[in-house]
């Protein structure tokens, strides 16, 4: 029969899956013998059957029963003897989820008991305050009564005594707020806060496991992709207590700078605190290093267990600790989460300190928080002329945004899907508030750290946030703010600079990111590991910087359509679509060709000799005609013709499903003139460079193939024109593979082409018969109905799609085993769809620029 409960010196690190990562991390530092408070962990198991059958198993009772006992010997406490235990409640999943489940401190207290703490402790003060937070905490946690029906009510008194800091209440008037803290519970839940013990426990056991599925921990699990079926740990600890008077206090430290990577213990703390008072950001902490000057023994002790930790995970750690007079206490330790600008410092560095091999290095780095380093910032100049509104903040994720100020996470959201960009300011960020944190571009409070919870959150998110900015003063009711030179409202626009912690009025300027030396290091062991290469999708001349500069090999997919747009061109392609014979068609395309010969000389002076596959046009015509009305009339006038012809015109082009329709290649069986100008002006502006040196290598790709013929016909017409250039360029003809019908004849196909590329968005939208422009629709739907576990457009299906791939990659090769074959379209760049493109004899993806470092980051992962 399996086991439900573990104390924590069964238990071991490997044991995650069912202690979660909290518990399993208690357990490995117990064994590593360092100064744990004693506890025990009842499982994710246990969790997962109480889901399911809504209530507490008899195993798990009696067990927790054993576990209470053997916990009452090793601490020689219990909750009714005179030395008395207290525990904590945490929850703890497989995977961290800050801020999302909660947790419950003191539980144990009732009226009897706080009594007993004050003799003990000979601080009555102390023992009503553990308990004012345990009526707060429990009620909350346990029985959802809202956080305000006791905050208004404890900041009005403070008030009304002219208490500053809680630190200043006295006995007397904790127990006067504890005593309405108990009415809170007759009025909001018409009950009473339970005085036994083991009642409290029990409920607090099952709120835990119950907050596995309350709407917050739901999106929080979306949003990183972790599974809804795994469940959370719980974790009871004894306490010990950092609010036992000034020799006492609680903290937080990363083992290095979160932040920025910087190799420094990094956090804070509070002296006569408990643990909440630094995450919740209430107080403002003091820098780690003044322990040193306030307890050197305890902050020496600290230092000594975050070496060994440090060393013991090979991992930066984010510690929690308690000091109870004098006397260190590490409460839990796991991997630190980070901006991207530290990880990637923190994985060079451990590298380089012979902690991490280069792969080991690669495998920490999140191909999610690449993203974040790309990031803009905002312009030096710009910066130097905006006015600053706030300068105290702490820079607690990087990142640069503007937006319109907002006080709520309701109107965060509202604002956000209206289309606007908003930035929540607040006092501080509840888990409550996650919506409105997504919804924002930024995050800024007037409270809290650099590990408060909005600090914590915005970094997991790679979200730009300011925290502590104690100069601004927020009125939520009338949504203002006052700064210490003017006020703003709800609306006004702001910029928040993540780097610095400063707030400007109005919008500022932005400039793209700069890369570190880490960066680039990092990155160039990427690519030393990757078998992928990764190319870029791209046509314009700042998206090829921009690739090449995120590390692109080559071009995968140059969509020419692009170089049909701007006002001549567009004149010059209506004309061509409305020309009644070769002769009225050759002559349109005539003037395109000089507006494409021009944009391939930039295109293939950029990429060099970098291979660069041109994708010949390939949307239907019905793009390039006008739609309105009045639009119509202009286009008439420009091209001579009268509004009816035209309009017959539009009307003959309309297609009922156009993107079954006479497009991609069908497009040039029809009109080879098309593809005949494309090549032309391809290959005679390369030619051009190469006789300034440049030797480029177009790769020409005929999209939406289906047919053999239909690729064989297109190449003899390329072919042909070519050969009628005198050029003395090279060059490769291949075809896109986005039809089921090509890949189940990829053998065939590939005799007769240089090399494939999957089109992927196209080949979905066909194998689905799912539109990929009103996917959108439903697609959430089947997600939620479980009838699909992805969206098939944004990852790799792998048991169809990836079938279908498979086969067409292994019939190509059986024929020609040097045909280069890449992945073009979305799924390029996604790391999870990557991650399959490895298992097979594909020789690169491409993608978006932006999306280049994530997909060699991803390539380099791939197993
Ligand atoms: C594709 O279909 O995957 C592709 C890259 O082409 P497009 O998105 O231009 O149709
Ligand atoms: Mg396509």
């Amino acid at each position: 029969m399996s086991k439900f409960i573990y104390a924590f010196e069964e238990g071991q690190q490997s044991m995650k899956d069912l202690l979660g990562g909290k518990g399993a991390n208690l357990s490995e530092m117990m064994r590593l013998g360092l100064p744990v408070p004693n506890g025990f962990t009842i499982t994710t198991e246990a969790c997962i059957q109480y889901l399911e059958n809504g209530g507490l198993s008899d195993q798990v009772k009696s067990e927790l029963e054993e576990q209470l006992q053997s916990l009452f010997k090793k601490t020689e406490k219990s909750f009714s003897n005179d030395a008395l235990l207290l525990v904590s409640v945490r929850s703890g999943a497989k995977i961290s989820m800050p801020g999302m489940m909660d947790t419950i401190l003191n539980l144990g207290l009732n009226d009897d008991n706080v009594v007993k703490l004050a003799n003990n402790t000979n601080d009555e003060r102390f023992a009503y305050d553990c308990y004012r937070r345990l009526l707060q905490m429990f009620g909350q946690v346990v029985y959802e009564i809202p956080m305000h029906a006791f905050e208004s009510y404890f900041n009005d008194y403070k008030k009304k005594k002219g208490y500053t800091s809680d630190a200043d209440i006295p006995a007397e008037d904790l127990k006067e707020i504890c005593e309405h803290f108990k009415e809170v519970y007759m009025e909001e839940v018409y009950k009473p806060f339970p005085q036994e013990p083991l009642e409290q426990l029990n409920e607090a056991i099952e709120a835990v496991f119950k907050s596995w599925n309350n709407d917050r921990a739901r999106i929080y699990r979306e949003l990183n992709e972790i599974p809804h079926d795994i469940g959370t740990a719980v974790n009871v600890q004894e306490m010990v207590f950092g609010n036992s008077g000034d020799k006492s206090g609680t903290g937080v430290a990363f083992t290095r700078n979160p932040s920025t990577g910087e190799n420094k213990l990094y956090g804070e703390y509070l002296l006569n605190a408990q643990g909440e008072d630094v995450v919740a950001g209430i107080r403002t902490p003091k820098e780690i290093e003044t322990l040193n000057t306030q307890m050197p023994a305890v902050y020496q002790a600290f230092v000594d267990v975050t070496h060994k930790l440090e060393e013991h995970y090979h991992d930066m750690q984010d510690i929690e600790f308690t000091i109870e007079d004098e006397k260190l206490f590490i409460l839990q330790t796991r991997n630190g989460k980070r901006t991207a600008k530290a990880a990637m410092k923190i994985a060079v560095d451990m590298v380089e300190e012979g902690v991490l091999t280069k792969e080991e290095a690669i495998s920490k780095v999140e191909t999610k928080s690449i993203d974040q380093l790309l990031h803009p910032a905002f312009e030096a100049q710009a910066l130097e002329d905006a006015e600053v509104i706030s300068q105290i903040g702490l820079p607690a994720s990087p990142g640069a945004a503007t937006g319109k100020v907002v006080f709520t996470a309701a109107d965060a959201k509202k604002h956000a899907e209206a289309g606007e960009k908003v930035i929540l300011v607040r006092p501080e960020t509840s888990p409550e508030d996650i919506e409105g944190m997504i919804a924002s571009e930024a995050i800024v409070t007037t409270h809290g750290g650099m590990t408060s919870h909005a600090a914590v959150v915005a970094r997991g998110m790679g979200k730009c946030c300011v925290t502590g900015c104690s100069d601004l003063d927020i009125d939520t009711k009338n949504k203002t703010v006052k700064f210490p030179s003017g006020e703003l409202a709800e609306g006004d626009i702001i910029s928040v600079d993540g780097a610095t912690g400063r707030i400007y009025h109005g919008e500022v300027k932005t400039t793209n990111a700069e890369h570190s030396t880490e960066f680039e290091q990092f990155m160039s062991w990427t690519d030393e590991v990757a078998r992928l290469n990764v190319r870029m999708n791209a046509e314009t001349e700042q998206d090829i910087a921009a690739g090449y500069e995120f590390g692109a090999t080559g071009i995968g997919l140059v969509r020419t359509e692009h170089m049909f747009f701007g006002e001549e061109r567009l004149i010059q392609m209506r004309r061509f679509i409305i020309a009644s014979n070769h002769e009225e068609r050759v002559a349109a395309l005539d003037e395109l060709k000089k507006y494409q010969a021009e944009d391939f000389e930039k295109i293939f002076r950029l990429s060099g000799e970098r291979p660069t596959i041109v994708r010949l046009l390939d949307p239907p015509l019905h793009e390039f005609v006008p739609k309105e009305r009045e639009e119509i009339e202009v286009v008439a006038s420009q091209l001579g013709l009268t509004v009816e012809k035209l309009e017959r015109r539009i009307l003959e082009l309309q297609e009922v499903n156009p993107m079954l329709g006479h497009r991609g290649c069908r497009l040039a069986i029809t009109y080879p003139e098309l593809y005949e100008m494309q090549v032309e002006a391809m290959m005679t502006s390369i030619q051009k460079l190469k006789d300034e040196g440049i030797n480029c290598r177009p790769e020409i790709m005929i999209p939406l193939v289906s047919t053999i013929k239909e690729f064989t016909i297109l190449k003899e017409t390329i072919v042909n024109k070519i050969n009628e250039l005198n050029v003395t360029v090279e060059y490769k003809i291949g075809t896109m593979i986005e039809t089921p019908r090509a890949c189940l004849i990829a053998g065939e196909l590939a005799e007769v082409c240089d090399f494939f590329s999957f089109g992927t968005n196209d080949l979905t939208q066909l194998t689905y018969g799912f539109s990929r422009d009103d996917a959108g629709k439903f697609i959430n739907d089947y997600i939620d109905g479980d009838i699909l576990a992805i969206d098939p457009f944004q990852t790799l299906d792998v048991e169809g799609i990836g079938r279908l791939i498979k086969m067409a990659v292994e019939q190509a090769k059986a024929v020609k085993s040097d045909i280069k074959i890449g992945v073009c379209g979305e799924l390029g760049g996604d790391p999870k769809s990557i991650n399959y493109f490895n298992t097979l004899a594909i020789d690169y993806v491409s993608c978006s620029p932006y999306r280049v470092p994530g997909a060699r980051l991803a390539a380099a992962q791939s197993k």
